[in-house]
């Protein structure tokens, strides 16, 4: 990779969705694109694996259907017959001794509806009786971001926050609602709540009308499982993809005379044998923790990489048990349940895997792997995901795999009644997978641009900024190639550089 004005070279520094769609946004442009991605296969928190002989997604598992960015992108990458729908999406609460179906009129949790509420069984009578004040107390005052917890807990009560929106929270985030930005994470209703005194009908008027009929599924995903998304994009991207390569080091280049010429140049690889590559613009699609060492050393952008250091990552892991089907008394129905942090378990949500994707019922191989259990009652499986791992709950995870999905197995039989072993188990972990939109996220995303923005031919792009959904990356994605694309044009509409790229500093 050479930087030539006849074919400007940009660099992506990481393999995961955002840098793939990145590489993929910048293609057929006469650019030279390099992915250089430090682990050994592309996709980050997209992987697929197979457990008992079927293909089942080990991170993001479902795709919102409601934004197009994911499904656009799946279909210019030549997946879209590989599009699948849930059978279910009903989901269910497991908390005061029972799952409890979580009611259809929630955001994120927020009750919509406090009828419905009153009779999925979530909250106490107590509980109840402080929810229904939302409807009568006055404005709650706001001044600039608060954490969810705060501003919910402020119109409900806690068992709203306890019972219902910090497990849904916690589903996508990981993190604590006391800590979570109102916000940046549920930006929609933080803006309805300026216009509407009950939180509860801000949440309403952001719901279709009760009883209007279904506009489609909410989510999706792939057949052979979302992880089979990242290589098909590569593909399609037209650019170089590296894996094994990591960048440790990110620097301009300069002219004989000193002056910064425009340039990047990017140390990858061991430091024994580091390999130097020059680029004419770089797009860092990595977590806020590498991506604030690569601008650490950067002059002028010490204010980035001090807004990417403030920005927390929870870890988590997923255990994927594979059970006969008989083995659940009563077969599950919902797509999961979730866990309210207060009620003490290890696992903070299940998904029912075979039940949300009817299709994994149908990937069975024939030839199932030698284990009398599997086939047990035609060796159908009832495959189930739990996830394990709050932000802050880093010491359940030092468990090993063995422990971690014994765990698992205990509480699912808990909630379940599921009677025996699984009979096949596979346990990935996710250190450092999800970052925290804490209290004051979008301000320090918007310091993180504004400096980013004095680097000329620099983009960042990824989870830590507008979203950690497939479909925000996607966006932050575009947003960073058309920032590349601007810059290099606005650049080769300026007179030639003088001299070429030398020694970075
Ligand atoms: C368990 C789990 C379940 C999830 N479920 C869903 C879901 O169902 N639906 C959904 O929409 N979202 C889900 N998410 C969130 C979503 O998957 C992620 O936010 C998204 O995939 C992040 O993509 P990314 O490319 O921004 O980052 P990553 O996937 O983190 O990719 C960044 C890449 O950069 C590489 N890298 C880091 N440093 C360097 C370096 N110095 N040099 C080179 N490469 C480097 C990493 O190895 C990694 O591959 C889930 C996340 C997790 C962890």
């Amino acid at each position: 990779m050479s930087s030539s004005p006849a074919r400007p070279a940009v660099a992506i520094v990481g393999g995961g969705i955002s840098g793939l769609a990145a590489a993929f946004f910048l293609r057929d442009r006469g650019l030279d694109v390099t992915v250089l991605e430090g682990a050994a296969r592309l996709g980050g928190k997209l992987a697929v694996s197979e457990v008992a002989g079927v293909a089942v997604d080990e991170g993001a598992e479902a795709l919102l259907a409601r934004r197009p960015e994911g499904t656009d992108l799946i279909g210019a990458a030549g997946l879209a017959g590989e599009l699948v729908h849930p059978g279910t999406t009903a989901a269910a609460i497991w908390t005061r001794d029972r799952v409890r179906p979580l009611p259809r009129r929630q955001l994120m949790g927020v009750p919509a509806d406090l009828d419905e509420l009153e009779r999925s069984g979530i909250l106490s009578d107590a509980g109840l009786a402080r929810a229904r004040e939302d409807l009568r107390l006055p404005p709650t005052p706001r001044d600039g971001d608060v954490a969810v917890a705060s501003y919910v807990g402020a119109r409900f009560g806690r068992e709203v926050v306890d019972r219902l929106v910090d497990p849904l929270l916690g589903g996508v985030y990981a993190g604590r609602s006391d800590e979570l930005s109102f916000e940046a994470t549920l930006g929609g209703l933080a803006q309805a709540s300026r216009r509407y005194g009950s939180l509860a009908e801000a949440a309403a008027s952001l719901l279709p009308p009760p009883g209007a009929p279904p506009s489609g599924p909410v989510f999706t995903t792939l057949s052979g499982g979302l992880g089979t998304l990242p290589p098909a994009v590569a593909a399609r991207s037209g650019a170089t993809v590296r894996t094994g390569a990591m960048v440790r080091e990110l620097a301009r280049t300069v002219r004989a005379d000193g002056e910064a010429d425009g340039g990047w140049r990017l140390t990858v690889g061991p430091t024994r044998a580091p390999e130097r590559l020059d680029a004419d613009a770089v797009i860092l699609a990595v977590p806020a923790r590498p991506a604030g060492r690569l601008l650490a050393g950067l002059p002028g952008a010490g204010a980035a990489a001090a807004a990417l250091g403030e920005i927390g990552y929870a870890s988590m892991a997923v255990v994927t048990l594979a059970y006969p089907d008989g083995a659940f008394p009563c077969p599950p129905e919902g797509s999961g349940y979730l866990v309210p942090a207060v009620d003490g378990r290890a696992v903070k949500a299940v998904t029912f895997s075979t039940v949300k994707w009817p299709h994994l019922r149908g990937a069975l191989p024939p030839a199932l792997p030698p284990n009398p259990h599997l086939r047990a009652r035609g060796g159908g499986l009832e495959i189930v995901r739990c996830s394990v791992g709050r932000v802050g709950e880093e010491a359940l995870l030092q468990a090993d795999d063995a422990e971690l999905a014994g765990i698992a197995a205990a509480d699912l039989a808990a909630a379940t009644g599921v009677r025996g072993a699984p009979a096949a188990t596979r346990v990935t972990r996710w250190g450092g997978a999800l970052p925290q939109y804490t209290v004051g996220h979008a301000a320090r995303v918007a310091r993180i641009r504004a400096a980013v923005a004095t680097q000329p031919g620099l983009a960042v792009c990824g989870a830590a900024y507008d979203g950690i959904g497939i479909p925000a990356c996607i966006a932050s994605a575009r947003a960073a190639a058309d920032q590349v694309l601007a810059y290099l044009r606005s650049r080769d509409a300026r007179p030639a550089r003088a001299g070429q790229p030398s020694v970075g500093q």
